[in-house]
């Protein structure tokens, strides 16, 4: 379903984080992407969604040339992927439920405390996605007021209400105790088995990655050293 080919990215600066990236992902696959700090992890991450502008090759949607998009098509686009950051990005002073209604509706600040309301729908599913996460007992509950791993599970049901086809993960568990961290990789691993959904999650831990990702993809210096299942991988990346 996601296609990279020929993939490069030089920075501004003269970085060059990636080369030569050619990967295929299929529907429903979860794939873990290690390797060391400034290996290239976060930038191709970018590349896919486009928040970094590749230097060279293609990326394919679904069928669907990424890196030939613009305006209204890329954000189409882009609502086929779900985004989870590492800092959780939620909005401090909003409820649970606002912080997940949010991603799909866009904050709409004074226009939102003058309306007070979301489509019904829309409210239903966030509130399904909130008991999935097992966060149905603090819906009004500010984010500002939750653990690290409550945050993080606010982030995922933000990123699955709009429905997305790819998740992209950027470093979930890197503020989160080890207990927590497995509680959260686990939760995103049964999320993509039950959705179809195919993932890439940038996540330095090893031992996570191998016991909760399908497939290891290992970078260093921008280039894919490493392709293959968790239990084929022996050296260090
Ligand atoms: P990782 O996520 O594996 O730590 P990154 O993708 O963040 O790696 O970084 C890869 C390389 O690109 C590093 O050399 C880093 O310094 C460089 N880099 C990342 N972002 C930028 C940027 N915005 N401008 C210039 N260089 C960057
Ligand atoms: P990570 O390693 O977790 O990807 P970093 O701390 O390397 O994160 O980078 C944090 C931010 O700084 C990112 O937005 C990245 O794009 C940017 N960045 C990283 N390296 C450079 C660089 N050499 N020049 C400019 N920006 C950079």
């Amino acid at each position: 379903m996601l296609t990279l080919s020929g993939v490069g990215k030089r920075y501004p600066t003269g970085d060059r984080a990636l080369s030569d990236i050619e990967l295929s992902l299929p529907k429903g696959q979860v794939l873990a992407l290690i390797g060391p700090s400034g290996a290239g992890k976060s930038t191709l991450i970018r590349c896919v969604n486009r928040l970094v502008e590749p230097s060279e090759g293609r990326i394919a949607l679904e069928g669907c040339e990424l890196t030939r998009l613009s305006g209204a098509k890329l954000r189409q686009a882009r609502r086929a992927m779900g985004m989870i950051f590492q800092e959780y990005a939620l909005v401090d002073r909003l409820s649970v439920m606002e912080n997940v209604l949010s991603g799909q509706l866009g904050y709409v600040g004074f226009w939102r405390s003058f309306l007070r309301r979301y489509p019904a729908p829309a409210v239903a599913e966030a509130f399904r996605l909130l008991e999935r996460v097992g966060l149905s007992h603090a819906i009004d509950k500010r984010a500002d007021a939750l653990s690290g791993g409550q945050r993080q599970r606010v982030g995922i049901a933000r990123a699955l209400l709009q429905n997305p086809r790819l998740l992209l993960v950027d470093e979930p568990t890197a503020s989160l105790d080890p207990k927590t961290s497995r509680q959260i990789m686990r939760l995103i691993r049964e999320l993509c088995a039950e959705r179809e959904l195919a993932a890439i999650i940038n996540i330095h831990d090893v031992a996570l990655a191998q016991q909760f990702a399908d497939r290891i993809v290992g970078l260093r210096a921008g280039r894919i050293v490493f392709d293959g299942k968790p239990q084929a991988l022996t050296a260090e990346i």
